[in-house]
This record gives C-alpha cells, structure tokens and sequence, in this order.
C-alpha cells in the first residue's frame, strides 16, 4: 500500500467517531412493585378523588390488567417478573420446599435457575439498585446495589442483627450506610405516615376476642416497620446510586388485605359468605363489603401513591417507571384471597402501569407477568431473551426499535453457597402460616 493511501485510509479510520451519530440519551428504568395491589380496589378511590396521584398517573401512562398465573403466591410470581420465565423454567415453586433431609425451608436466590434480569444488564455492565425483591437471598454480586429480603427480615430477630443484615446487602460495605433507616419506634412511624392502628382496629370491632392474638395483626408492627424501612432506604439510594435499572418491592398492601375479613364489620361478612354459600348472592352484588374493604384499604393506598409519586416527580424525562402487582385478590364464598379461590375461576390479575419517554397513553389491550423483563431489555435497547415467555410490549410505545432476541445463558449466574440461618428460616415459616400459605 502506497504511503498515500495509509495516510487515506488512516484519516478515514480517525475520523470515524467524528461521524458516529450523537450519543443517544441513557435510558433508564424503574419497576416500583406493590404486592398483592388490585384495580378494584384503586379504581374506586380514583373515582371518589381520593388517590389524586394515581388519577394523574394514569391519565400519562399506559395501563392495564396485569396477567398473572396459578398458584398465584408471590415468590413464584415475582420470579417470573425478574426472569420473564414461568416457574417451570425458573425453579421457584412456592414459598417454601423439603430439602434433602425432609426440613422444610423457604424458597432462596440458591434454587433460582434462570438469570434475573438485573443479572443480564450486568452482562452489558449496566448498572442496577435492587432493594427487597423477593427470594433475592443470598444476594448477587452485580454492579450495582442488592438489598435482599433478608434485610428486612433481620428487623424479626433482636440477636445478631446487624451481622445478619451484613450477610443480606450487596456490596457489604453498603450495611453502614443503610442502618440509619433502621427504626424501632412502631408508633413514631406509624402515625409519620398516617397508618391506622389495626389492633386497635380489630379490637373496637370484635371486642371479645383479643386483636394481639390474631396471626397477622400480631405481627403488624413489624410489617410496618419493615415497609417503612424500605421505603427510607429506596429513596435514599435512589437518590445517592447512579443505575440504569432500579426496582423496589413493597408488601403491605398484600398483609392487610389477608386480615381484611377481619377488619370490618363481622356481621356484614357473615351475611355475605353465607348468602354466597347458599347462593343467594351473586358476586357482583356483594359491593358492600367490597367498599368495607377497600375503606380499611385506603390509607395503605395513599401510602403507595404517595410513595409512587415521589419517584415520578424525581426521574428525568429519559426514565420509564414501570409500577406493577403479582396479583389482586378474589371475593368468593370461601373468603378474599388469592391462592384457594376456586378452581374454575382465573388468577386475580395485578396492575400494570408505564410511563416514559415514548410510552403510548391509554389502556394496553394484553400484557402479563412474562412481558415485564423482555419490556426492561428492549427499552434499553438490549436484545430479549429468546426462551423467555413473554415480550416486549411495543404495543406501548410511539416509533420503537424493532426487537432482538438473543439467548441468556445460565452462566450469567453465579452459583451461590450459603448457611441457612435457621432462626430466620423459622421466623419466616411462622410468618407463612399466619399468611395462611403453608400449613
Ligand atoms: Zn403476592
């Protein structure tokens, strides 16, 4: 090659970046996610102005129904939501499972076989904040931030807490900066952010049986401690973390909603379940005890809208915030759940919402449990996993670029060893049963 050409070709090649089309802007994603939250319950108050955040909401997003599959318990679920894979491929059955010595145990990060999403970025050295996510313990060693539910489960156990807090975040040096947000005080907290007193509740209602007693309303202090812990240290790292994908999950309004027959008038629920037994009720017609409900609901509601709006007026306009549930609750003649409704009737679907920077206002005619991680990838311009078993919904969004696929191999995990902490493992199962999920 002549010495003319190479200074040719040199020049051609030096100049490359100056031709390169701007840098896109960072896209970045957050999933604020609300166990057990249902759009009968939100669309109500939205009706009477009373969850004005979520009314502003979504009037901008697009929004819908969020399908949801049996057995509809949440460790299932919100894999499924970090994997985009049905519990089949990932592996988390249900809350708890036998190990080799017939002991049962909950469900950990160990058994989960299919990579997370938050796993995936982390291939493409993207960053991600994961706080509370369900069976993300151990957590996984990305770039990033891993607040693992066992963090919050160390609030259970005066003893050793802070080492069992260390064992539970990722990088462990972050423990020092979240304990701060650790607090003891239940009725300093509890009366910051407006939450009734549902012992004191349950008692005025059905004085002759002891509030303190009941399974779940024993435990209620502590449920609102923890949420309003992770409530504190989300928004802390929101605003201290840089990250691509920020998630953070929220349990209350699935723990009341477990209590609620128990929580309203005794009578009403009475008359209902009995008139829906013999049948002479049809379901659409017991909207009394609905309102009954979703009254005792309401200021769990406002708590999660209000939560919900700090992080829409705080992210920029190259941000979508995607707000989501597992699943709602079924009324039916055996009571108001979500995992022993009847046969023949569907899983009660969660909330979908989205906003962002090309999101498509108006209601999303299908979206499931499956589409949310492929819907994270493609806005991020990454490819969706081939084997996953939902898509992304480019139904949603104005003038996107077409989808790739590609196939996310299980060595994106990193095998994790850990000791189970049998006290914790016994905490958490006691918790299961006055959950009513295991036995
Ligand atoms: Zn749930």
């Amino acid at each position: 090659m002549s010495t003319l050409r190479l200074v040719a070709l040199l020049a051609v090649i030096l100049s490359v970046p100056g031709c390169a089309p701007e840098t896109p802007a960072r896209k970045k994603v957050v999933v604020l996610a609300f166990d057990g939250a249902g759009w009968d319950t939100i669309d109500p108050m939205i009706d009477a102005g009373r969850l004005p955040q979520l009314e502003r909401l979504k009037r901008r997003a697009a929004w819908g129904p969020l399908e949801t599959f049996k057995p509809t318990k949440s460790p299932v679920i919100w894999t499924s939501v970090a994997t985009g894979k049905s519990m089949e491929k990932h592996g988390i059955l249900d809350f708890v499972f036998l190990e080799n010595n017939d002991i049962q145990v909950p469900y950990s990060n160990s058994e989960r076989r299919e990579p997370s999403v938050w796993q995936i970025l982390d291939h493409f050295d993207k960053r991600s904040v994961v706080v509370n996510w369900f069976v993300t313990y151990p957590p996984d060693a990305i770039d990033g931030v891993m607040v693992s539910n066992r963090f919050r489960k160390a609030l259970l156990i005066s003893d050793d807490r802070r080492a069992r807090m260390a064992d539970a975040v990722h990088p462990p040096e972050m423990l020092d900066v979240l304990l701060p947000f650790v607090s003891l005080d239940y009725q300093d907290v509890r009366n910051q952010r407006e939450l009734p007193d549902l012992v004191e509740l349950h008692d005025g209602l059905a004085p002759d049986n002891d509030g303190s007693q009941i399974p779940v309303l024993k435990d209620y202090w502590i449920y609102v401690l923890q949420e309003a812990m992770i409530d504190d240290v989300s928004r802390h790292l929101f605003e201290t973390e840089d990250f691509d994908f920020f998630a953070t999950y929220f349990r209350l309004p699935d723990i009341v909603q477990h209590a609620a027959l128990s929580l309203v008038d005794p009578e009403l629920v009475e008359r209902t379940l009995g008139a829906l037994r013999s049948g002479e009720m049809r379901l659409e017609d017991a909207t009394e005890l609905r309102q009954a409900v979703a009254e005792l609901l309401h200021p769990f509601y406002r708590h999660m809208a209000v939560t919900i709006e700090h992080y829409l007026d705080n992210v920029d306009e190259d941000t979508y915030v995607i707000v989501l549930s597992d699943h709602g609750f079924s009324l039916h003649a055996g009571g108001y759940d979500h995992y022993h409704i009847p046969e023949d009737a569907p899983a009660p679907p969660g909330i979908f919402l989205m906003t962002g920077p090309n999101v498509e206002p108006g209601r999303v005619a299908a979206v499931s449990v499956y589409d949310i991680a492929p819907t994270i990838l493609h806005v991020l311009g990454l490819p969706t996993g081939e084997d996953m078993d939902g898509a992304p919904l480019t139904l949603a969004l104005k003038n996107t670029h077409p989808v790739t696929r590609k196939r996310y191999a299980k060595d994106l995990m990193t095998p994790k060893v850990h000791e189970r902490d049998v006290e914790i493992d016994q905490r958490t199962l006691e918790e299961l049963r006055s959950l009513g999920y295991i036995r």
